[in-house]
C-alpha cells in the first residue's frame, strides 16, 4: 500500500506501526449546521482510505471527533464561536444545536455508505484530557498566560511550521497588525480561553486557569492520543487543515510527547464549483438533502466522487452529477441481470482474478479511484461468465460502496394484476375440464380488460390488447 504524506510531500510505501493494524484519526465536522458536498467529499476520502486499508490486510482503528465546543469562525482564534452564532440565530441552546447536527451528520454518512468510525468521541465529553494536556504542556514550559488565557508558545520548540512549510522568518516580519495583542509570536494560539470575547458564553468548564474552554486545535491533540496513544500511523483532513489546525496539532502534541506523533498526513483537495471552494457562505449552500430533493440518490454523489482522485480538485456542476448518475444507473442495471443469470462465484476464475488485482492495484497505489475504475468498467463491459464476474464485482464494491450487493435481480415484468391471472388459471383448468364455454367466457372477460390471452408452449401468457 502506497500513500502520499503531506509531511514528506511524497507518496511513500505505508509501513504500520505495529504489524497488520492500521490507527488513523480523522478530524470530524463541527456540529452548527449542515455538512455542505465539500465536507462530504473529505469523508467519502477518508471512508475509501479506510475501506483501502482493510482490503490490503490492515485490521483498522479509525477514530473521529465531534466538535461541539463551538471553534471560532477563524482558524486563528479570531471570528465567532460558531456554536453560539448558530445558537443565537436560531433561538436554540447549544446543546441541541450540536445534538441536531450530529444526528444529520451522521445520517449523510450512512447515505453515503461511510463506514462509521470505530470510535467517535465528542469533544464535551473530554474537556478533562484536554486539561491534562495542557497541563502537560504547561510543565514543559511551553505555555503561557496572558490577558486571562492560555497560549501555546511557538517559540519554545524548534521546528514549529514543519508540515506547512511555513516560513517564520517571513512570517515574524510580515505579522499582521490586527493580531492578539496578548500573544507574543502571532502564531501562538490559544490551548484554554477565560477570557472570552463573547458575553453569557454557555459551554464553560472549570480548569487550574479558570473558568472557560478549550481552543479548537488542543481537542484533537487530546482525543487522538486518548485512543491511539501518542505515535499512531494516519491523521486524515481536509487540505485547509494543513496552514493552522494541523500545524498546531503537530506542534502541541509533539511538545507534551517528545518525539514524532504521526507517521503518515494525508489530506483530499477541495469540492470547487465556478466560484471556487465550495462553503457554507459561497453561492448556493449545497447539502446531501438538497441533492436528494433534486431527485439524486446519494450514491450519484458518492460515485461522482469516486470519478476524481482525491488529490485534485473536483469540479461540482449538476451536469456532472447528471452524468454519474447516469454512469451508476447503468452499472445497477448491468448488475441486476447478472444477479438474475447467476450467484457470485465462490472461486472466481482467474481471468475474473486478474481484473480484481488490478484493481486492488490502483486503489493500493495512492488510492487511484480513477484507475480503479476503469478496471470495473472493463469488467463490466467484458465477455466473461456471470458468476465470475459478479464475484469480481463484489471484491471492487466493498472498497466502492455502492451498495451492489443489494441490488434486486431483474424480473421480468409481468402484465397484468393478480386477479387477472387468477382468471389466467380458471380458464386453464375450465380447457382441461373441457368446459370450452367457460374458457372462452374467460377469453372475453380478460378481452375487455385489455388483454389477449396467447397459449404458448409454456402455458397461457397476457399480452397488452393494442
Ligand atoms: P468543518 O466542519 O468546517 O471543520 O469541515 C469538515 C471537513 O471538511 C474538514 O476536514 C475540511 O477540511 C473539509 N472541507 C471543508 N471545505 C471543503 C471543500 N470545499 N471540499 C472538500 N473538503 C472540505
Ligand atoms: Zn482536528
Amino acid at each position: 500500500m502506497r500513500i502520499y504524506n503531506t509531511m514528506s510531500r511524497k507518496v511513500e510505501e505505508f509501513v504500520p506501526i505495529a504489524e497488520g493494524h492500521a490507527s488513523m484519526y480523522c478530524c470530524g465536522p463541527t456540529v452548527y449546521n449542515y455538512a455542505h458536498i465539500g465536507n462530504l467529499r473529505t469523508y467519502i476520502f477518508e471512508d475509501l482510505l479506510h475501506r483501502t486499508l482493510e482490503r490490503a490486510g490492515y485490521k483498522v482503528k479509525h477514530v473521529m471527533n465531534i466538535t461541539d465546543v463551538g471553534h471560532l469562525t477563524g482558524d486563528g482564534d479570531d471570528g465567532e464561536d460558531k456554536m453560539e452564532k448558530s445558537a443565537r440565530e436560531t433561538g436554540r441552546s447549544v446543546w441541541d444545536i450540536a445534538a441536531f447536527y450530529t444526528d444529520a451528520f451522521f445520517s449523510d454518512e450512512k447515505d453515503l455508505n461511510i463506514i462509521r468510525p470505530d470510535i467517535v468521541c465528542r469533544a464535551t465529553d473530554h474537556i478533562q484530557d484536554m486539561i491534562d494536556l495542557i497541563r502537560k504542556l504547561e510543565e514543559g514550559g511551553h505555555t503561557y498566560t496572558s490577558g486571562g488565557n492560555v497560549y501555546f508558545s511557538i517559540d519554545s520548540i524548534d521546528d514549529y511550521g514543519k508540515l506547512a512549510k511555513l516560513n517564520l522568518d517571513e512570517l515574524r516580519s510580515g505579522a499582521r497588525i490586527d493580531v492578539d495583542s496578548n500573544k507574543r509570536n502571532p502564531k501562538d494560539f490559544v490551548l484554554w480561553f477565560t477570557n472570552s470575547k463573547f458575553k453569557d458564553q454557555a459551554m464553560m468548564w472549570d480548569s487550574p486557569w479558570g473558568r472557560g474552554y478549550p481552543g479548537w486545535h488542543i481537542e484533537c491533540s487530546a482525543m487522538s492520543m486518548k485512543y491511539l496513544g501518542d505515535h499512531f500511523d494516519i491523521h486524515c483532513g481536509g487540505i485547509d487543515a494543513i496552514p493552522v489546525h494541523h500545524t498546531n496539532e503537530i506542534a502541541q502534541s509533539e511538545a507534551a510527547c517528545g518525539h514524532v506523533w504521526v507517521n503518515y498526513w494525508c489530506h483530499g483537495e477541495f469540492l470547487v464549483n465556478d466560484k471556487g471552494k465550495m462553503s457554507k457562505s459561497s453561492g448556493e449552500f449545497l447539502t446531501l438533502s438538497v441533492l436528494k430533493e433534486k431527485g439524486y440518490d446519494p450514491l450519484d454523489y458518492r460515485y461522482f466522487c469516486l470519478s476524481g482522485h482525491y488529490r485534485s480538485q473536483l469540479k461540482f456542476s449538476y451536469e456532472a452529477l447528471d452524468h454519474a448518475r447516469a454512469a451508476r444507473k447503468a452499472i445497477v442495471e448491468k448488475v441486476s441481470l447478472l444477479k438474475a443469470e447467476a450467484a457470485p462465484a465462490a472461486e472466481p476464475s482467474a481471468e475474473a482474478r486478474g481484473y480484481m488485482d488490478a484493481f486492488d492495484e490502483a486503489m493500493e497505489n495512492d488510492l487511484s479511484a480513477p484507475q480503479a475504475l476503469s478496471q470495473f468498467h472493463m469488467l463490466l463491459k467484458c465477455d466473461m461468465p456471470a458468476a465470475d464476474k459478479l464475484a469480481a464485482i463484489y471484491h471492487m464494491d466493498a472498497v466502492l460502496g455502492l451498495r451492489l450487493d443489494e441490488v434486486e435481480p431483474h424480473k421480468e415484468e409481468r402484465i397484468g394484476s393478480d386477479e387477472d391471472w387468477k382468471l389466467v388459471e380458471e380458464r386453464a383448468a375450465a380447457k382441461k375440464a373441457r368446459d370450452f364455454a367457460r374458457a372462452d367466457e374467460i377469453r372475453q372477460i380478460l378481452m375487455e380488460r385489455g388483454f389477449i390471452v396467447k397459449d404458448t408452449p409454456q402455458g397461457a401468457i397476457l399480452e397488452k390488447k393494442m
